[in-house]
């Protein structure tokens, strides 16, 4: 099987140029002008823009919170990450107590079955010990390099030590280890303070939540990253705060890789006061417009190293299980589909950053962050076919409507984008054609490499 990609603008973190792409068997044969050759199948990108895949970093599929199971399952989402031009995404499976690695390992490539898009995985961990550190390798030599742990929520939380403990553990081993930044302690007392004022509304989200608590945990993590001597992410940073104590450590020497997501950069806290406040109850919660531009300041000038969705859907109803009071809504939104679309409208357009930095943002740093690189993330001679054709031409709304997020509410709905992904090839398999999903299920698991860590 052989494809071209004819007339197309070749967009990479080093530079920009027109060139085509011959792709046989499933990979990137030969990049070049004018190529005239035999081909199964051309695809006319003039006008058009030419990434290697998006990789989203952050996405929670079928994913049992307990009161409830998230509304897109695999299937749904990996359905919309195609659609929005994603060809790999990093999910997290989820070690809960009692649970070993390899449970949630083999209970996550099941759910996973069937996907529309490529997929690895994060280990989101809840408990270490000896046990679970003897898993580590065992995870590693099944292309789980990547780990995760949570300062916050009952069920998954660790304590500073085990922190400490796991950043060390996983650092011997190459791998990287991203961290949910908030105090638990004082976000809970202020729950209890605000309760206890009758303070129940979506309004009192973020006031839970403020700034500072994302900063001081960060702040902590910083400090546990530096005396554990091992490289830290900051999974969905949200503050100017928390930023400034990252550049703290970066200035300090210490390897620290921050990620952020698309309803940080473009929704801000005002949202709390709308009649369907509850679809934007997520943590950390939605913030301030001075926090929008740091964090835009800082994809800008190279700091930010990767964007997730952080996609956790609930329908409304879903979240109505919360009755009205923010803390015990479910929390978590839906995005998945929109993140290109999201990034090129509010951060290339309004020239925030470079077509550049995009191709970096979305695909190349994620690749060598997680250990796909440089078979995946860049569009290079002998890389894995996975492209994503973007039209930078014409305006829509985003909404619930027309994504095919199994979820009834958007956060970003009525929001303008510029343009929108046209195609998809998925190792070489044309799987979205002029916008619409024509190929369902090719999605295949992507065994990962330990960290590139690039800024170590
Ligand atoms: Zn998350």
């Amino acid at each position: 099987m052989r494809t071209i990609i004819q007339n197309g603008t070749l967009v990479r973190s080093q530079g920009i140029e027109q060139a085509d792409l011959l792709i046989e068997n499933g990979f990137i044969k030969r990049i070049a002008s004018g190529i005239q050759e035999q081909a199964d199948e051309v695809i006319d990108a003039g006008g058009k823009l030419v990434f290697a895949g998006f990789i989203d970093t952050h996405t929670h599929f079928d994913l049992d919170l307990g009161v409830t199971v998230t509304a897109d399952n695999f299937i749904t989402g990996t359905r919309a990450a195609a659609l929005g031009g994603t060809t790999t995404v990093l999910d997290f499976a989820t070690q809960d107590r009692g649970m070993t690695m390899q449970d949630a390992l083999d209970l996550w490539h099941k759910k996973a079955e069937g996907s529309s898009c490529n997929y690895g995985f994060h280990m989101a961990i809840s408990e270490w010990d000896g046990e679970r550190a003897a898993e580590v390798e065992n995870m590693v030599a099944q292309g789980v390099t990547s780990f995760k742990m949570y300062m916050v929520y009952d069920a998954m939380r660790l304590n500073d030590g085990e922190i400490y403990a796991a950043l060390k553990h996983m650092a011997a081993l190459n791998c990287i280890s991203g961290v949910h930044c908030e105090n638990y302690d004082i976000l809970n007392e202020r729950i209890h303070e605000l309760n206890s004022i009758g303070m129940r509304s979506p309004l009192a989200h973020p006031i839970s939540r403020p700034n500072a608590v994302e900063a001081e945990a960060v702040s902590r993590l910083m400090r546990i990253g530096q005396l554990a001597k091992a490289p830290v992410w900051v999974v969905h940073l949200s503050t100017h705060e928390g930023l400034e104590e990252a550049r703290r450590a970066r200035a300090r020497g210490q390897e620290v890789y921050l990620e952020t997501c698309p309803q940080y950069l473009v929704l801000d806290d005002t949202r709390y006061g709308d009649p369907d406040a509850e679809k934007f109850i997520m943590s950390p919660p939605l913030r301030k417009s001075e926090d929008q531009d740091a964090l835009l300041s800082a994809m800008g000038s190279g700091e930010i190293d990767v964007i997730g969705t952080d996609h956790c859907s609930f329908m409304m109803s879903q979240k109505a299980l919360g009755g009205g009071e923010f803390s015990k809504t479910p929390n978590g939104g839906a995005g998945v589909q929109n993140r290109a679309q999201i990034i090129y409208t509010y951060a290339v357009r309004t020239g925030r950053i470079t077509l550049q930095q995009m191709a970096a943002m979305m695909s190349e740093n994620a690749a060598r962050m997680f250990g796909m690189y440089p078979h995946r993330g860049v569009l290079r001679e002998g890389a894995e076919a996975d492209i994503t054709i973007y039209d930078p031409t014409g305006e829509s709304k985003i909404s619930y409507r027309t994504n095919a997020h199994a979820c009834d509410n958007s956060p970003y709905e009525g929001m303008k984008v510029l343009g929108g992904v046209s195609d998809v090839l998925l190792g070489g398999q044309h799987i979205v054609k002029n916008g619409k999903l024509i190929t369902e299920g090719k999605g295949r698991f992507v065994f990962r490499k330990s960290s590139g860590r690039y800024r170590a």
